[in-house]
This record gives structure tokens, C-alpha cells and sequence, in this order.
């Protein structure tokens, strides 16, 4: 017989690698040990195209393996915790875990059906207490440590939806779900102190072979490794503004300062100046835009001068304070001196 009839063939063949266990893998001392994971699915309805092809290209792996004698541990699980269950549920009216499970159980089928080659008594899915109670276990293992702490923190809130957004669902300020303006929040929150394991992690950039240089560089600048100062600049009425720099080679050639819109002196120095109005507006909007965005460098600058000053402690000179959006609070004091002479960054505002 030439004629291939998957809905007769494929159907019979997977019952039977079903009842078999062909693709249970067990503890084998004797064979090598082949792990593959492919990232796991959201449990958003149904699988798409994208998950076929994804899952095709790890399954012909896991078989190729299997023939050439290793141990192929090839499991699959949903990552089931999120925004979309939560929107469907709004959306529907219904619980967001009926609306996952349904989901898992129908993607599962599907998947089945396709054929793939994964042991699913491995199967997990992240909204199941089994698998997040060991994600609260490690939780408390970070949190003994040292490794996890807590601190007040701006973030994106839609005040209609009364949730925090990921930068991801703001999109051109307004909120992804509901198009209300995105305001920048104070909230207590939950931080892990991965800055601990920054200079393991800026040495070990140098260990990687065969990586590019142009990857490492990416990386070492994520890690944001920047040896500095603070200098303390005084305004007229006596009050410090303290910045971070890590150029103080560099003091005599300030011409003004930046301000993070979060700085805490960001609404207050424009008090009573001409710029207070313009400062405000700029703040709020400035507040409004994307972190991510925020920090990239290739953006159009903005900023607003505050109408206050300070002196450079150097030169006597007055230097005028500026707000900017690509001054970031999270970055040294949320304050920076610029010298346009010695920095792009500085140029580009300037001009
Ligand atoms: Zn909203």
C-alpha cells in the first residue's frame, strides 16, 4: 500500500507508544544522559503553527538521540501564570484557573496528537501548587540568605485596571488592556539582590570561550558595573544636590545637571521659578514613558530646565539644573553632572 492515511496510521501508531511507555524515560547508570528542553508553552487556547515548528525541530532532536543510545530525558509543562489568564478571566467572567486547565487539557491533546516524543509523566504546569511550592522553597532559601529584600520602588499602575503593568504593556504610555494613561506609583516590592553576584559575573564574561566580543560587551554592560563617586553640589539656598559620576576627572568642565523625573528635588526645585509649570508638565510626562525605553541610548533626549542652579564647588561657576528623561532614578543617586566635552551622552542633550 503507497498511500499514507495519517488519520488511520498516526493514530493507531501513538496509541500504542501510549500503552507502551515507549518515551518514559527512567534512571539508566548505563546509558549517557541527554537533557533537551524546549521552552514551555502558555497555556493560551490552542497550539499555533509557531509551537509546531518549535517543538518539531526539539522532538527530531529528542529521536535522533534516542537512536544513537542516550538516556533523552524530553519532557514538556505549560508556564501558567500571567496576565492573559487573568485577562481572560475578566474578559469571560470565569476563574482563571477553569480557563487554564480547559486550555492545558485541550494543547495537551493536541500536542498528542502531533506525534511528539515527550514523557508526559513529567509533565508539570507552574500554576500547580506542586510545582510552586518548590519556587516558595527556594524563595525562603534566598530570603535566609540575605538574597531577597524589600523596598519602595517606582512602578507602571493602571489606576482604572488597579494592577502594575510590565513595561512590556505599556504601550506609548497608555495601558495595553484598557488605553487608560500609565502613572508611575510608589509600592513596596520584592527585590533579589543579584548586584551580590555582580563581580562573579563580570569576571566569569572573560571565561567564555568562543563567544563574540560583541555578546560579552552586551553582558558586561547589563551587569552595569560602574566605580564612581558622589559629589556634593550646593544650591543658593544651601541645599545639596548629590550626584554620582564615574568621571570626577572631569568636574571642571561642567556645564549643567540632570535630574531623574523621580528624583525626590524634581518637583520641588521649580517652586516659585518661571519654569515651574513647564517642569511639572514635563515630570508627568517623562513618568509616563517606558523604562526600557527610557534607558536606550539611541533616544530623542528630552529634558526641562528647572529655573534653579547650583555651583560647581571647583569653579564657583553657576550650573543650571535640567529634568531628563534618560536619567534614570535606579542609576547612582538619580542625579548626574554633564560635560559635554568628555560624554556623547552630555553632547547630545546639550545641543
Ligand atoms: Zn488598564
Amino acid at each position: 500500500m503507497n498511500h499514507y492515511d495519517p488519520q488511520v496510521i498516526e493514530e493507531k501508531r501513538q496509541e500504542i507508544w501510549e500503552r507502551e511507555h515507549l518515551f518514559r524515560v527512567t534512571e539508566d547508570g548505563t546509558k549517557e544522559k541527554y537533557y533537551l528542553l524546549e521552552m514551555f508553552p502558555y497555556p493560551s487556547g490552542k497550539i499555533h503553527m509557531g509551537h509546531v515548528r518549535n517543538y518539531s525541530i526539539g522532538d527530531v532532536i529528542a529521536r535522533y538521540k534516542r537512536m544513537r543510545g542516550y538516556n533523552v530525558l524530553h519532557p514538556m509543562g505549560w508556564d501558567a501564570f500571567g496576565m492573559p489568564a487573568e485577562n481572560a478571566a475578566i474578559d469571560r467572567g470565569i476563574q482563571p484557573a477553569t480557563w487554564t486547565y480547559e486550555n492545558i487539557d485541550y494543547m495537551r491533546k493536541q500536542l498528542k496528537r502531533l506525534g511528539f516524543s515527550y514523557d508526559w509523566e513529567r509533565e508539570i504546569a507552574t500554576c500547580d501548587v506542586d510545582y510552586y511550592r518548590w519556587e516558595q522553597w527556594m524563595f525562603l532559601k534566598m530570603y535566609e540568605k540575605g538574597l531577597v529584600y524589600r523596598k519602595s520602588s517606582p512602578v507602571n499602575y493602571c489606576q482604572k485596571c488597579q494592577t502594575v503593568l510590565a513595561n512590556e504593556q505599556v504601550e506609548g504610555g497608555v495601558c495595553w488592556r484598557c488605553g487608560e494613561q500609565v502613572v508611575q506609583k510608589e509600592l513596596t516590592q520584592w527585590f533579589f539582590g543579584i548586584t551580590q553576584y555582580g563581580d562573579e559575573l563580570f569576571e566569569y564574561c572573560d571565561k567564555l570561550p568562543g563567544w563574540p566580543e560583541r555578546v560579552l560587551n552586551m553582558q558586561k554592560n547589563w551587569i552595569g558595573k560602574s566605580y564612581g563617586v558622589e559629589v556634593d553640589f550646593s544650591m543658593e539656598d544651601g541645599t545639596l544636590l548629590t550626584i554620582f559620576t564615574t568621571r570626577p576627572d572631569t568636574l571642571f568642565g561642567v556645564t549643567f545637571m540632570v535630574l531623574a523625573p523621580e528624583h525626590p528635588l524634581a518637583t520641588e526645585l521649580p517652586k516659585g521659578t518661571p519654569q515651574e509649570q513647564a517642569t511639572l508638565d514635563f515630570v508627568k510626562k517623562a513618568k509616563a514613558q517606558d523604562k526600557s525605553f527610557r534607558a536606550e541610548i539611541a533616544i530623542n533626549k528630552e529634558g526641562v530646565f528647572t529655573g534653579r542652579y547650583v555651583t560647581n564647588p571647583l569653579t564657583g561657576t553657576k550650573v543650571p539644573i535640567y529634568i531628563g528623561n534618560f536619567v534614570l532614578m535606579e542609576y547612582g543617586t538619580g542625579a548626574i553632572m554633564s560635560v559635554p566635552a568628555h560624554d556623547q551622552s552630555d553632547f547630545e542633550f546639550a545641543k
